[in-house]
């Protein structure tokens, strides 16, 4: 076991300022109304830094930054983007334990996550989206023996990006690296809970980036995402959070006629057929560990498997099995190692789990395990910590229904595939499922007949770059990740020309 000394502690890989300013046209600039609000740590539950409190002013400089790089950065070769982005990911490399150190104090998500997935996701996105873009080719028509129709690639110019706290790094990334490669310049205004790991980054990699090609503001919702989402000055908003901040992004779109895309919320189903068990084999124990997946970052994962679908005739003994293994996750300081599961990431988040745990017991769910706030002791006992639990119940209880973004656990018997079906597109999201068969038959019919974007099988909670990931129905609006994220960031310049010698 390792225990990462605290940021600004003598021993500590890495510390914070006392406070952060906007970062805007590659320099640190304070807020037009010079206020600041204090960023917790959920590790503790203690204010560790300032943080920019932004308005209206402050994103019409960070537009103005970055519409004075657009032009140059959109015309640099994809060469020299791709090299950019290359040296951000050497430079995040040369630094994972800090960044991760940060993330983690910030966030509240173990370490051994933020050092073995969190960065080293964000990282490889970079990576692929250098790749991506060299790779890139326009295309030609040839219409008749004299004219020809090109199809160019072209940047939109100037995007606003707005994320929520979960994975406050890598959702940057996510939306960072293909608008980058695409040769968009970017205001980003980051979660107000977790902004601090953010700008850490930044102090890191800012100096490699044309001045004004990211721009980052601080602040509330209202405050500042309004006034970059509603902004005239901006040709697309990419989004992720609730669904019913996704909603009041799609009217602010809607009156620049901009595109949005959004990641949104997800109740997601995780189907075990019964031949999951058999033999205790190692099937049977990465169905298992697939089961525990809800609690995997505090549960407060959109594609969180927060429903389990067990088939009728394992139900007691497959739940029985999960129970001991979702027991045995290790509740911890988030920069201990050995930890698997950490603090939520603020008071807000601990207190909306903690009143579905209520509600789940007040409409009549079966609490297995856990249903309580952890108290890990000592100055941990300010943290937002709560223990992985489990209910048992039925498909129409709120807690089946509704998103709790936290480590809670609805589970329901199936009788048959088409009962699985059923139970798991009765929901409003279509975000992330699970499905668990040692038939492939099964398993790719169960997976071409949910309504979701992203089913994994016999898997769950990987995040690779070349892979597409997004919403159907209130999940969201286009995708995230895979190379087809370009064509979110650019638009097709259409040249038709004729290379007749005369009238045709
Ligand atoms: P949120 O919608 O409250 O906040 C997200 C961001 O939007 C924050 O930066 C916030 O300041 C900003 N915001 C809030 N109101 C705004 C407004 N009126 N105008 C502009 N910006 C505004 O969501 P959250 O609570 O931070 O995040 C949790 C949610 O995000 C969950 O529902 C989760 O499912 C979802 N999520 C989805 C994905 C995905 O990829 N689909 C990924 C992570 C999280």
């Amino acid at each position: 076991m390792t225990e990462f000394a605290r940021p600004g502690s003598p021993d500590a890989l890495m510390s914070f300022p006392a406070r952060y300013d906007n970062f805007i046209g590659g320099e640190w600039v304070a807020p037009a109304k010079g206020e600041y609000f204090d960023n917790v740590t959920p590790v503790t539950g203690q204010a560790f830094i300032e943080i920019a409190r932004s308005t209206a002013e402050d994103v019409e400089k960070a537009l103005d930054a970055a519409h004075a790089a657009a032009p140059a950065w959109g015309k640099a070769s994809a060469a020299d983007r791709a090299n950019v982005l290359n040296k951000i990911a050497d430079r995040m490399e040369e630094n994972l334990q800090a960044i991760a150190l940060a993330e983690s104090w910030d966030n509240g998500k173990p370490i051994r996550e933020t050092i073995n997935a969190d960065i080293p996701l964000a990282i490889d996105h970079f990576r692929y989206f250098a790749g991506a873009i060299r790779a890139q080719e326009g295309s030609l028509s040839q219409l008749d023996e004299d004219t020809v129709a090109y199809h160019f690639h072209e940047p939109l110019g100037v995007v606003g990006q707005i994320i929520p706290w979960n994975f406050p790094i890598l959702m940057a990334v996510w939306k960072l690296a293909p608008a980058l490669a695409a040769g968009n310049a970017i205001v980003l205004k980051p979660a107000e809970q977790t902004p601090a790991s953010i700008m850490y980054l930044f102090s890191l990699i800012g100096d490699l980036l044309p001045a004004g090609v990211v721009n980052i503001v601080n602040g509330f919702g209202v405050e500042a995402g309004k006034p970059l989402a509603s902004s005239p000055r901006i040709r697309k908003i990419a989004f992720t959070g609730e669904t019913t901040t996704g909603r009041l992004i799609m009217q602010y779109a809607s009156e620049n006629l901009i595109p949005v895309t959004l990641e949104l919320g997800g109740k997601s189903p995780n189907i075990f057929f019964s031949d999951v068990l058999a033999a205790n084999d190692a099937y049977q124990d990465k169905a298992l560990e697939g089961f525990t997946m809800f609690a995997f970052n505090q549960g407060e994962v959109c594609t969180c498997p927060s429903r389990s679908l067990i088939q009728e005739d394992i139900f007691d003994e497959f739940l029985e099995l999960a129970t001991i293994r979702t027991k045995a996750v290790r509740q911890g300081n988030p920069l201990d190692t050995e930890t698997m599961i950490g603090a939520q990431a603020s008071n807000d988040q601990l207190e909306k789990i903690l009143s579905y745990i209520d509600i789940g017991k007040s409409e009549g769910a079966r609490l297995v395990t856990g249903g309580e706030r952890a108290d890990l002791g000592g100055d941990l006992s300010g943290g937002f910590y709560v223990q992985p639990t489990i209910f048992t119940g039925t498909n129409n209880m709120r807690i089946f229904q509704e998103e709790i973004f936290g480590p809670v656990v609805s589970v329901t018997p199936f009788s048959d595939f088409d009962n699985a079906i059923s139970i798991a597109n009765d929901t409003l999201y279509g975000l992330g499922a699970g499905v668990w068969s040692r038939n492939g038959d099964t398993a790719y019919r169960a997976g071409r007949e949910i309504q979701a974007g992203r089913v994994w099988t016999n898997t769950y909670h990987q995040y690779p770059a070349h892979s597409a990931f997004g919403g159907y129905k209130q999940s969201g609006i286009g995708r995230e990740n895979h190379k087809m994220m370009l064509d979110h960031y650019q638009q097709t310049k259409n040249l038709l020309v004729s290379y007749a010698a005369g009238a045709q």
